[in-house]
Order: C-alpha cells, then structure tokens, then sequence
C-alpha cells in the first residue's frame, strides 16, 4: 500500500482510491476499489517511455491518432521536470496550438496566478495536457484520442514522479480517473492516479467565465497544497 496516500488517510484527509494500476512501480492487489471508475480502462500495454529526449522525440513526430492531420505542431509540455506539483488540463487551444506551450493566453495567466497563490512560480511547476494536438474547433477529445495519447501522459508522470497532479477541468479529471462523475462531486476529495495523490479544480477559462467559482478552486489548491505538506 503507498504510504503516502495511507498517510493521508490517517490524517482524516477522503482518499478515494481507484483500481487504475501504476504503470511504473509494484501494483497492490489489495487496493480497494474506487467507486468513481465508470469508463472502461484500456489495458496497461503501455510502453512507457523513460527518457525524456526520446519521449519528445516520439510526442513531435506521433501520427498515432487522426489530430496529427490538422495540428500546426505538438504541445507537449513545460514546466520543472522535477517538480513536486503536476498540473494537467484537456488539450491544446488555438494559442497553444501555435505557440507550442501548454495553457497560454488569459486562461494561462490565470493558471499561473493560481500556481502563484501557492507559492510557486509556473517555472517551479509541470503542465502538461492529457492530449498534445489540438482538436479541430477546440471540440472535446474524442476517447480513441485520449487512449492514442494516454502513454505520453503516462510516461510524463513516470518520469516527473509529481507529489501532487491537479487535474484542471472536467475533461481532464474525467479521462484521468475514468469517469463520468461531474466535476462538482470530484472537487474536494484526494484521488488516487496510479499510487500518485491528485485533486481536482476548475479549468481556468472556465473561472473566466465564472468569477464566483474562483473561491471555490482556491479551496482546491489549498487541499492540494495541504496534501504535499501532508497535513489535515
Ligand atoms: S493527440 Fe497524441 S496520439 Fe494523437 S497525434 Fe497527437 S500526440 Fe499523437
């Protein structure tokens, strides 16, 4: 059982567990099982990628799903490849899209001012997308995109080894814990991502569009924050 998680737990703070196996590291068959997990999981055959400069290499020229026919380039990802806090979002805009950088424009200043309401700076982070080409029109994933692109994910967890992953947005949230649940019951509770902790908060272009829900993804980064501390 990860010790961290338990710790957690220990410490009154809701871990809900979830039947996704890490993909790196000892697999616990007696974790128990999240009730959260409504999408069918593809099989972990996976092939992880543990060196950086190949993964890049294999993200820039990937033609695995239909997206590579109309991104203008990959995003694949920014940010302290080392770093203790691993932001993830849906995928690419159109700004991002052509500057190659994951949550740029409005919706990215705004996500560095909640990095910032932490104590960090967005160069202190890592930010990455589920997917890394843009859908056309900026339309939702398509699942048979979000598992063609899931390894990369994957494999930039692997090799970041976050203490915390804040999935921002229910597109993200639900493709990384599998599930249909809305974003408003997976606020306020510590999932488990593969033995990883991680919290769910709004996406920022969303809170653009809702100010009064701002307070309640700052109430998200302070459970995320007070789960690195390890404390309640
Ligand atoms: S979205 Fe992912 S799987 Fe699809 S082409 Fe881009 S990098 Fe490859």
């Amino acid at each position: 059982m990860d010790s961290r998680l338990d710790r957690l737990a220990s410490m009154g703070i809701d871990v809900w567990r979830s039947r996704l196996k890490p993909p790196f590291g000892p697999q616990d068959a007696t974790m128990p099982e999240s009730p959260d997990l409504d999408i069918p999981v593809p099989p972990l055959n996976m092939d992880i990628i543990a060196d950086w400069q190949e993964l890049e290499a294999a993200v820039k020229d990937c033609c695995r799903c239909p997206l590579h026919e109309t991104r203008t380039q990959t995003v694949f990802g920014v940010g302290d490849r080392t770093a203790q806090w691993m932001f993830i979002g849906e995928a690419p805009g159109e700004q991002e899209d052509l500057k190659g950088e994951p949550f740029v424009g409005r919706a990215g200043q705004l996500l560095d001012e909640m990095i910032k309401a932490i104590g960090l700076a967005r160069e202190e982070v890592y930010i990455a997308n589920v997917l890394k080409c843009r859908p056309p029109n900026n339309r939702d994933p398509a699942p048979v995109e979000a598992t063609a692109c899931e390894s990369y994910l994957l494999s930039q967890v692997a090799l970041v080894k976050p203490a915390i992953i804040v999935a921002v947005g229910r597109i993200a949230a639900q493709h990384l814990l599998k599930t249909t649940v809305a974003i408003g019951k997976l606020r306020g509770i510590v999932h488990d991502y593969r033995s990883i902790p991680l919290v769910v908060t709004y996406h920022p272009a969303y809170l653009l569009r809702s100010q009064t829900e701002k307070r309640r993804a700052w109430d998200d980064l302070k459970l995320a924050r007070r789960t690195v501390r390890g404390q309640r």
